[in-house]
């Protein structure tokens, strides 16, 4: 059964989430500090990862940063204003996404079951993984560049994924936003600019005068295999 961790200062909050996720079918372990989920996820990894942002100890927000120096588990945010979280900052810091508060708990678990959903490796063609200079394994998650293994975040390994299995196709900031499986908004749209950046300074650390990613202004990116 999934396991999910809980992270919410807020004794009411949690139980109504701990019942309407037990209902479905998950087990649930719930803790009111970051500093313990941070060492519990190392203990004992829970699949995804429903994290407060105001929590006594330290921020949601910093706990995911340090979540991310180990894990690429799933977070979803709980914040209690609208106001609270940038949507940008969230996915940057490795958000999948956020609810906030009051919520339905019956929302928060479709948005647990979605993300999960999408996690299932999919089985993705790559034209240019026999000899083109990417190789990707999609089982362990690792993308070779130039015979390199590439460091990727999780988005930015989706991304990578998603241009490579159809070289020259330009795809849009909202088909790429799929691909990450977050909902597209206009907020989103520059989460990937800025995902982009990050993966390009990684492929121009292997090899600095490619272009394997190109831009196409008003429309999207593309993966050129002859600019790789
Ligand atoms: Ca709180």
């Amino acid at each position: 059964m999934p396991h999910i961790l809980i992270v919410e200062d807020e004794a009411a909050i949690a139980d109504t989430l701990i019942f309407a996720l037990q209902n479905e079918g998950f087990t649930t372990t719930w803790l009111s500090l970051a500093e313990q989920a941070l060492a519990e996820q190392q203990r004992n990894p829970a699949v995804l990862l429903i994290l407060d942002v105001g929590l006594p100890d330290i921020s949601g927000f910093e706990a995911c940063k340090r979540l991310r120096r180990f894990s690429e588990v799933p977070v979803i945010f709980l914040t209690a204003r609208s106001e609270e979280i940038d949507r940008v900052v969230g996915l940057e810091i490795g958000a999948d996404d956020y609810v906030v508060k009051p919520f339905s708990p019956r929302e928060v678990v479709a948005r647990v079951k979605a993300i999960l959903k999408r996690m299932v490796p999919r089985e993705v063609p790559v034209a240019s993984s026999v000899d083109g200079p990417f190789q990707l394994d999609s089982e362990r998650v690792q993308i070779h560049y130039h015979r390199q293994l590439l460091s990727l975040t999780r988005h930015e390994f989706r991304l990578l994924q998603s241009l490579l299995a159809q070289p020259e196709r330009v795809f849009s900031r909202e088909q790429l936003l799929d691909g990450l499986g977050v909902a597209a908004d206009a907020g989103y749209e520059r989460s990937i600019d800025s995902h982009i950046k990050s993966l390009r300074a990684k492929l121009r650390q292997v090899s600095a005068d490619a272009e394997p990613i190109q831009t196409h202004r008003g429309l999207g990116y593309s993966y050129s295999p002859r600019h790789a």
